[in-house]
Formats: structure tokens, C-alpha cells, sequence
């Protein structure tokens, strides 16, 4: 049994890694600032002999004994990551130091979740880990894209500096049960909508394109992640390669919801990626690892989840 910290922990993503590592019955420390994260979300855990939580802000230190880290914490949405940008860039990139400092004093390995926005708005199709990719450094992203890119350097050169046990996967977009319905996400926002049966909001003419990866697949991959061997670092996508357009989501959330919701197209939000789709070789081959949820499947769980939930 380890003793495993997870930043962000009561997040939509951060949640769902507790759970599994309870059932795996390790001993798990959930730090969170609740920002974006749910006391909802975990609460079912608190009273587990191996669950511990505490309310923590990454940009601060952190003095515990732990064995591994997951370093989830960062608000994921465009519309929370923008509402404090100055703390978004904090809490990438003084909560990675906090938190390759603390891995480095009691000997951790620590794993970044880092993301597919480390490519921008990719000229390489899909995208490969080896693209440096397309990034504005001052736009209205660049808060989190950048504060990311500045996590994953940080990573590298405690593991050039100080042969730290490091691990970083980039993830794409992923979506599931406990996607707060307010989130600002597409899906959330679609599933939301639709059920409300208030317009469904499509942002410029809805051509662009992302690929959804549903939550359980993504939990996997980050758990295979943290157990491979110590020499395989990453940086490794993390995502579901069918790539579908915004139009065709909605018409699948639509579908699904049986819901009589009108499309409205709205502006296009400053630097949104065209388009998006991973490569998924380096995973497949180092982690044997491949997503199974199609995306019809995964929408299907997810609307039940939010049915409820707004009910
Ligand atoms: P989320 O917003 O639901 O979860 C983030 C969690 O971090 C929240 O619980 C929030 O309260 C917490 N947090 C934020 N700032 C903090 C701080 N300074 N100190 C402590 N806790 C803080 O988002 P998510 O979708 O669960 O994403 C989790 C991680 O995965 C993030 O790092 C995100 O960048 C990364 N990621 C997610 C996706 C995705 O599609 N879900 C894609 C790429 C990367
Ligand atoms: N989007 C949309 N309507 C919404 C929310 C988002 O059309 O109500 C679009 C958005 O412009 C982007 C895509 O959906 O092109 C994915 O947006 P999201 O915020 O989920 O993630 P990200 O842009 O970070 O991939």
C-alpha cells in the first residue's frame, strides 16, 4: 500500500483517480482549494479509513510524507481558467515547483497532468508528442497553455537535475459523470442545455473539431501511466482519437437527450484550436493502453448523470 497525494482532488478528473485508488486500497490524501472542485464530489470517500482530505492551495508549500503525487490541481475550463488568470499561471507553475519540491524532499514520483493546449491551435494533424506546437503567449489562453508548457519544463529539469521519478501525460478533451453543470465545457454545457431544453450554444460555425475521451478511459491511462517503468517519462498524449465536429456533438447530445433544444451560433472565442485529435501510438506501445468507451456510450452516462443531477 502507498501513501498517494492527489492536487485537485475533488475535481471532476481528481475525484474519479480517489475513487479508484481507494478501491485499490491505497492510503490517499486529497488536497484541494475548492475552486472548481466539489465537496460532492468526494464525499462518499470521507469517513474511508483510506481517505484523507485537506484544504490546501498548491501555491502555497506542502509539508507531508507521501510515496506518489498525482498533480491534478487547475481549473481545466476556459471560463474558470479565465476568470483569474494570474492565479491560473500560479497555480501551474508555483504549484509544480511546490510540488516537485515536496517529491523531491520525501523522494515521490510525481505525475503532471498536463494537456493537449500545450499544442495551441496545432498545424500538425493528429497530434504527435514530439510537435512543439502553436501557442500565443499572450492571448487570452495563454494563462493556462502557457502556465502548462512552464509545469512540463519544470518537470524535465527536475528529472535532468535531480533524477526526480517524474511522469507527464497530456491530456485531451474528457468528459463524464461529475462535470459540474455551470463547468463552461462543451459537453456539460450541450448535455445541459439540451436537457433544459434552453438553445444549444455553438461557438463561430461549429466546424471545429475535438476528440473525446470519456472519463473511466482516461483514469486507466493515467494509473498505467503511474506504474510504468521508471525510465518511461512521457510526455505521453492521453485522449480518445475519434475527432468529431462541435455540429456533430450537438447533434449526437440532441439525439441522445431527445430534446427539441434550437442550435444558436455564437462568436468564436479568441485563439479556440481548430482542431483537435491525439496520437495515441506512444500509449498504445509503452502503457498497452487504448480507450473502449465510444462517444455515444459515454454521452449516454453522462446525460443519466446530469438528468439526475438537475432533477
Ligand atoms: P476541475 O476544474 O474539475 O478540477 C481541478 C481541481 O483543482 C478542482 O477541484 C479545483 O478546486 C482544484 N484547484 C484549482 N486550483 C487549485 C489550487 N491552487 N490549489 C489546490 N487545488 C486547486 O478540472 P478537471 O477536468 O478535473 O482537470 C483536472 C486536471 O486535468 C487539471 O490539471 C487540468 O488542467 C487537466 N486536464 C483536464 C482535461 C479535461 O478534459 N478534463 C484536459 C486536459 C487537462
Ligand atoms: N464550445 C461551443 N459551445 C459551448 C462551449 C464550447 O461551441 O457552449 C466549443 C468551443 O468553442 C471549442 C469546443 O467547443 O471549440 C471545446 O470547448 P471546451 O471549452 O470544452 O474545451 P477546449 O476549447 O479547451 O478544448
Amino acid at each position: 500500500m502507498s501513501q498517494i497525494l492527489v492536487t485537485g482532488g475533488a475535481g471532476f478528473l481528481g475525484s474519479h483517480l480517489c475513487d479508484r485508488l481507494v478501491e485499490q486500497q491505497q492510503d490517499v490524501v486529497c488536497a484541494d482549494n475548492f475552486f472548481t472542485g466539489d465537496k460532492a464530489n468526494i464525499r462518499h470517500l470521507i469517513g474511508n479509513n483510506n481517505f484523507e482530505l485537506i484544504r490546501h492551495d498548491v501555491t502555497f508549500p506542502l509539508y507531508i510524507e507521501v510515496d506518489r503525487i498525482f498533480n491534478l490541481a487547475c481549473p481545466a475550463s476556459p471560463v474558470h481558467y479565465q476568470h483569474d488568470p494570474v492565479q491560473t499561471t500560479k497555480t501551474s507553475v508555483h504549484g509544480a515547483i511546490n510540488m516537485l519540491g515536496l517529491a523531491k524532499r520525501v523522494k515521490a514520483r510525481i505525475l503532471q497532468a498536463s494537456t493537449s493546449e500545450v499544442y495551441g491551435d496545432p498545424a500538425v494533424h493528429p497530434q504527435t508528442e514530439d510537435y512543439w506546437g502553436h501557442v500565443n503567449p499572450i492571448g487570452v489562453r495563454s494563462c493556462y497553455d502557457e502556465g502548462k508548457r512552464c509545469a512540463e519544463t519544470l518537470f524535465f529539469d527536475y528529472w535532468r537535475q535531480h533524477a526526480l521519478e517524474i511522469k507527464v501525460v497530456r491530456i485531451f478533451n474528457t468528459y463524464g459523470p461529475r462535470m459540474q453543470p455551470h463547468d463552461g465545457r462543451v459537453v456539460s454545457n450541450f448535455i445541459v442545455q439540451a436537457l433544459r431544453g434552453e438553445p444549444i450554444t455553438l461557438y463561430g460555425d461549429g466546424t471545429q473539431t475535438r476528440s473525446f475521451c470519456y472519463v473511466d478511459d482516461l483514469i486507466d491511462g493515467m494509473l498505467k501511466m503511474m506504474d510504468s517503468s521508471r525510465d518511461f517519462v512521457g510526455p505521453v498524449n492521453l485522449g480518445n482519437p475519434f475527432e468529431f465536429s462541435m455540429l456533430e456533438l450537438a447533434t449526437k447530445v440532441l439525439a441522445i437527450t431527445q430534446s427539441k433544444s434550437k442550435l444558436v451560433f455564437m462568436p468564436l472565442p479568441q485563439d479556440d484550436p481548430r482542431q483537435r485529435q491525439p496520437s495515441i501510438d506512444l500509449a498504445k506501445a509503452q502503457l498497452n493502453w487504448t480507450p473502449k468507451v465510444m462517444l455515444d456510450d459515454g454521452l449516454r452516462e453522462t446525460v443519466a448523470y446530469f438528468r439526475q443531477r438537475l432533477a
